[in-house]
């Protein structure tokens, strides 16, 4: 299998090279040049395990890797998680259910795409012989669950930017205490923004970026959308046989990488009647589909801040597909909204797609209603899946990170402060971070002076 950018102007790549280079050459990101018809194989995988489920599945597209190494690869990045069905289904009424995504060692349904992306760069090192320097900024969650998908690893060292005093206690504990010494978290004065600018001109920096092999840790790499298609697949085997056809997967989105993946497996052959795209108040995508008309808005700091986002970064992929893989379309789409800030689809395609949008009061409103109805308590991104649920049909909402990872605001809501035993073991342990100034000298220094270079000359 090779891979193509949506913008049509590089050449096809493998999987490794594609999940080496993250965003493509002409700014684009990476496809499957054809999608494989899974419908085929479903009676084949249904009786398997999570594990053996991702390593099919993954066989379809990471045609250059070798058998063995592909399972070791799977088998140790979901041998991590604490439930032993990886992705278990939780039944809260006969056609409402709950994938509970949560398992992993950060708590948040992003370790199922960056424990495998760990295991993949590890693969590379071990390969190429080159080491490599991973950099990336956050908000919270990405960070921490890139972090514990390199810590410890040989050849491999992670710099992540986060703005201090700006992300949750246990986030930055998830982040800083882990006691690895390749991980450096860099706390810098200003907002996340800020992080990405200088992070931005890190990267531009051709020479700085190839002497010490910089990879950009972000929501477009195309291992993390694959790995994210399996868990739908294995919610639809959890379903009863009556259920299957008609259910509604119903995503708390940001950067539309998870309910993305969600739809190519569809696409692939997965029947399933369709998707529910779930906003906090930064609704842009829920505008959108609503309709046909995507502009950019101003960034509303909400109590789900891992779906606070203006642009979303996986979209692009979406619009492909919508546009019949018209790269020169997409590249069109993409420029007018680069520079206007908006863009209006004619015949929006936004078939299979239904949307909502949740307050910051209609989060609190719904943990507290869904402990009081349930017994079970839901993180504040997780609340944004309830909102506005359709009875008649069968839903199958998507709880993407633990709730003990939003004490204050489950306090607030319920009365109850969740608890997780990784969380409290954090607190046990010592804080370890870096403050560095938000500018590109400060930050190209710091790494200089920790990384790994893979040439003799000075950058
Ligand atoms: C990242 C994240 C989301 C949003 O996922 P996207 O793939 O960006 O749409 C939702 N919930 C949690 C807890 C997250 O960490």
């Amino acid at each position: 299998m090779r891979y193509i950018s949506t913008r049509g102007q590089c050449d096809s790549v493998s999987f490794s090279q594609a999940v080496a280079t993250g965003l493509a050459p002409d700014g684009g990101l990476f496809l499957p040049e054809s999608l494989p018809d899974i419908s085929r194989y479903l009676t084949e995988w249904e009786p398997l395990s999570y594990k053996e489920l991702t390593l099919a599945f993954f066989r379809l597209f990471a045609t250059d890797i070798e058998e063995e190494t592909l399972r070791s690869i799977v088998f140790n990045s979901y041998g991590k998680f604490e439930n032993e069905k990886v992705a278990p289904l939780i039944r809260l009424e006969e056609n409402l259910h709950v994938l509970e995504l949560f398992h992993g060692p950060t708590l948040a349904f992003k370790d199922f795409a960056l424990q495998l992306l760990g295991n993949l760069y590890e693969e590379q090192i071990r390969l190429s012989g080159k080491s490599l320097n991973v950099l990336g900024a956050t908000s919270g969650d990405t960070g921490a669950a890139a972090i514990h998908g390199l810590l410890g690893k040989e050849g491999v060292n992670i710099f992540i930017l986060y703005p201090d005093g700006r992300i949750s206690a246990l986030q930055e504990r998830q982040m800083t205490c882990t006691g690895a010494d390749n991980v450096f978290p860099l706390a810098i004065e200003g907002s996340f923004d800020d992080a990405q600018k200088v992070l931005k001109e890190v990267f531009e920096n051709e020479s700085f970026k190839q002497k010490f092999g910089l990879s950009a840790v972000n929501s477009i790499n195309l291992a993390r959308i694959i790995a994210q298609c399996v868990y739908y697949i294995y919610a639809w085997f959890q379903l009863p046989l009556e259920q299957r056809g008609n259910v509604e997967f119903v995503v708390p989105t940001g950067n539309f990488g998870n309910v993305l993946a969600g739809w190519l497996a569809q696409k692939m052959g997965l029947p399933v009647s369709g998707f529910k795209i779930a906003t906090n108040q930064n609704d842009i995508l829920h505008r959108l589909f609503q309709s046909g008309y995507y502009e950019m808005g101003e960034l509303q700091p909400s109590c789900a801040p891992s779906m606070d986002i203006q642009v979303a970064s996986n979209f692009e992929r979406f619009i492909y597909y919508a546009e019949n893989e018209d790269a020169g379309r997409v590249r069109r789409i993409m420029e007018e909204f680069k520079t206007t800030g908006s863009y209006e689809f004619k015949n929006f395609n936004n078939q299979n797609f239904s949307s909502s949008t949740a307050s910051d009061a209609d989060i609190e409103a719904i943990i507290g209603r869904v402990y009081h109805k349930y017994g079970y308590l839901v993180d504040p991104h997780t609340a944004c899946a309830f909102q506005k649920i359709d009875p008649g049909k069968t839903s199958v909402l998507l709880a993407t990170a633990h709730p003990a990872k939003f004490p204050e605001t489950i306090q607030r809501a319920t009365g109850i402060t969740p608890h997780a035993e990784s969380l409290e073991n954090l607190k046990k342990r010592k804080i370890v971070k870096y403050s560095v100034l938000p500018d590109k000298e400060s930050i190209e220094n710091f790494i200089r002076g920790r990384a790994f270079a893979n040439l003799d000359t000075p950058a």
